[in-house]
C-alpha cells in the first residue's frame, strides 16, 4: 500500500520519524490504508510555513474575493466528489453510508456559507464625543490550529477549515489517528485549487506529539479543539503558557426531557434518533431521557421495542441504521461503563453486549432503574447507550436536566408551547429543541456551557472566533491635546 502522506507548504511530505499508522475499518477489522506518522519537528515545519505565509507573504491582507474565490472552487470540487468521500468515510468511521452523505453535503455547504460570509459587511462605526471618528474592524487572528476528533472527520474538519480560511488566517490541521482519510483526500482537492503555499497544511498523528506541539508553539495564535473534556482541559493548561486564543467543543451528557402530554409517537422516534445516531458517538446526543412518571411504562416498552429493531451492521449495506464503533479501544470502554451500570444496580432492558464476531459492534442498549449519582447517568459514554430517569413535575425535570457538569445540548418533548419554553429557558446548554432532536444548521452557533466548551462554531458566530477586533480612533482636528501645561 502507498503511504498516504502530510501536506506542508503545498508539498505532499512523509514524516521525519520514518514511522507509520494502519488505518482500520472498525466493520471488517481490515486494514484500509497506511499513512505517515507525523513528528513534533513535522508539526513544527508546517506552523513556521503557516507562519510565514501569514506574516511575511500577505496571506492575511489577501481580500476577501480572493479568499471566497478559492472556497466556492472548493466546495464545487467537493460536490462533484460526495459519492466517493461518502464511501471513504463510511469505510473509516464505520456510520451508515447514508449518514456519510449527510456529511459531506454539510462540508460542501460550510465552505460556500463561509466563502459567501467573507466578503459580508463586517465592523462597526461609533458615535463619541471630542471630534473622533471611532470605528472597529475585524482581522485574522493570525496562524490557527485546529484539532479535530473521530466522529464527524471531514465536517468537523471543514467547521474550522472554511471559517478560518474565509478569515484570512493560514491552518495548520490535525485529524483524529483513527479518521485521517477524507481529510487526506479533501487535501488532494485543496492542492487541485491552488492555495499560496504555507495558507493550508496538514499534520498527521498522535494527540500527544502533534496535536500538543499545536497547542503550545508561540507561533500559533489559536487552537481550535473538538474532542474530549479531559483533552480540552490539557490544551487549554498548555495554550495559557502564550496565552493563546482558544475555542473548545467538548462532550455532553444531554438531557431529553418527554412530558405525558407530547406527541407519542413523535417522541419514541427522536428518543431512539437522539441516542442511537452514529452509533451514539455524537457529542449532543441525548443520552440521559427523562420520562414523566405518568408516561414511563407505556413509553419504555415502545422503545425497547423499536431499539431491538434497529438494524445493526456494516456502513456500507443499505439497510444497516446503526455501525460499529470507532475501534476495539472504544468499544471495550463502552462495554465496560455497561459493566460499571450493572454493578452500580441500573437495568438492562435492551441490548448491553457485543455483536458479530468481527468488526466492533455493540447493541443499542437501554439502562432503567437508574439514580443521577451514577457513573452510568454523570459520564459520557459516547456509545449506543441511554440511561433512563423520571420525574414527576416541571420542576424536578429542570434540576434533573441540569444536574450535569456537561451542557452542551438538551431537548423537551410536549404539547404546551409555554411549558416548553419554560423549560428551555431553564436549561443551562447551548444546543436546544423543542418537539426535535439534532436538527442544526451551518447558519446557526454550536457550542457548549459549563464543561462542554468555550466559544462557538458555526454561523457568524464561526468566523468571529477566527477574527480580532480592532478599534480604530481618528481626530477630525488635528491639535495637541494640551494636557502637559509646561512646553
Ligand atoms: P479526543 O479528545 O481523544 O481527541 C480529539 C483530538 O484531539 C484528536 O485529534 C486527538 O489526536 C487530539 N488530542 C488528543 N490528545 C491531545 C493532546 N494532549 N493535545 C492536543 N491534541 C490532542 O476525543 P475523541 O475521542 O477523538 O472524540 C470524542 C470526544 O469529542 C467526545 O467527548 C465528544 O463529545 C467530543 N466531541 C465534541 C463535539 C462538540 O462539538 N462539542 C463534537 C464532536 C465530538
Amino acid at each position: 500500500m502507498n503511504v498516504k502522506k502530510m501536506y506542508i507548504n503545498n508539498q505532499w511530505q512523509l514524516s521525519h520519524s520514518g514511522e507509520t499508522r494502519e488505518i482500520i475499518n472498525p466493520a471488517t477489522e481490515e486494514v484500509i490504508a497506511v499513512i505517515t506518522e507525523g513528528a513534533i519537528s513535522d508539526t513544527k515545519n508546517a506552523i513556521e510555513a503557516a507562519h510565514e505565509a501569514f506574516y511575511t507573504k500577505g496571506w492575511g491582507e489577501t481580500h476577501a474575493r480572493e479568499r471566497a474565490a478559492l472556497l466556492f472552487k472548493l466546495a464545487d470540487k467537493l460536490e462533484r466528489d460526495i459519492e466517493s468521500f461518502a464511501l471513504l468515510e463510511t469505510l473509516n468511521n464505520g456510520k451508515p453510508l447514508r449518514e456519510s452523505s449527510y456529511d459531506i453535503e454539510d462540508a460542501v455547504n460550510q465552505f460556500r456559507y463561509y466563502a459567501g460570509l467573507a466578503t459580508k459587511p463586517a465592523g462597526q462605526v461609533y458615535d463619541v464625543p471630542d471630534n473622533i471618528q471611532a470605528f472597529v474592524v475585524k482581522e485574522p487572528v493570525g496562524v490557527a490550529g485546529l484539532i479535530v476528533p473521530w466522529n464527524y472527520p471531514l465536517v468537523m474538519a471543514v467547521q474550522k477549515l472554511a471559517p478560518a480560511l474565509a478569515a484570512g488566517c493560514t491552518v495548520v490541521i490535525k485529524p483524529a489517528e483513527q479518521t485521517p482519510l477524507s481529510l487526506i483526500k479533501l487535501f488532494e482537492l485543496v492542492n487541485e485549487v491552488g492555495f499560496p503555499p504555507g495558507v493550508v497544511n496538514l499534520v498527521l498523528g498522535a494527540g500527544e506529539t502533534v496535536g500538543a506541539e499545536l497547542a503550545r508553539n508561540p507561533l500559533v495564535d489559536k487552537i481550535a479543539f473538538t474532542g474530549g473534556t479531559v483533552t480540552g482541559k490539557k490544551i487549554m493548561k498548555s495554550a495559557a503558557d502564550t496565552l493563546k486564543n482558544i475555542s473548545l467543543e467538548l462532550g455532553g451528557k444531554s438531557p431529553n426531557i418527554v412530558f405525558e402530554d407530547a406527541d407519542f409517537e413523535t417522541a419514541v422516534d427522536y428518543a431512539l434518533y437522539a441516542i442511537f445516531a452514529n452509533q451514539g458517538q455524537v457529542c449532543s446526543a441525548g443520552s440521559r431521557l427523562l420520562i414523566q412518571q405518568s408516561l414511563y411504562e407505556k413509553f419504555i416498552l415502545e422503545l425497547v421495542r423499536r431499539a431491538n429493531a434497529i438494524q445493526v451492521g456494516e456502513g456500507t449495506d443499505p439497510k444497516t441504521e446503526m455501525g460499529p464503533l470507532i475501534s476495539k479501544q472504544h468499544m471495550e470502554k463502552v462495554l465496560e461503563y455497561i459493566e460499571q451500570g450493572k454493578e452500580e444496580g441500573a437495568e438492562i432492558v435492551c441490548g448491553g453486549n457485543q455483536l458479530f464476531n468481527k468488526g466492533y459492534f455493540v447493541a443499542p442498549t437501554i439502562f432503567t432503574n437508574t439514580h443521577a449519582d451514577m457513573t452510568i447517568v454523570k459520564e459520557e459514554i459516547f456509545g449506543p447507550v441511554l440511561v433512563v430517569q423520571t420525574f414527576v413535575n416541571e420542576e424536578e425535570a429542570i434540576k434533573l436536566a441540569n444536574d450535569s457538569d456537561y451542557g452542551l445540548a438538551g431537548a423537551v418533548f410536549t404539547s404546551d408551547g409555554a411549558k416548553a419554553l419554560r423549560v428551555i429557558r431553564k436549561l443551562r446548554a447551548g444546543i436546544t429543541w423543542v418537539n426535535t432532536y439534532h436538527p442544526t444548521f451551518n447558519e446557526a452557533p454550536w457550542g457548549g456551557y459549563k464543561q462542554s466548551g468555550i466559544g462557538r462554531e458555526l454561523g457568524t458566530f464561526g468566523l468571529e472566533a477566527f477574527q480580532e477586533v480592532k478599534q480604530v480612533n481618528i481626530s477630525l482636528e488635528v491639535q495637541p491635546s494640551g494636557w502637559f501645561k509646561n512646553k
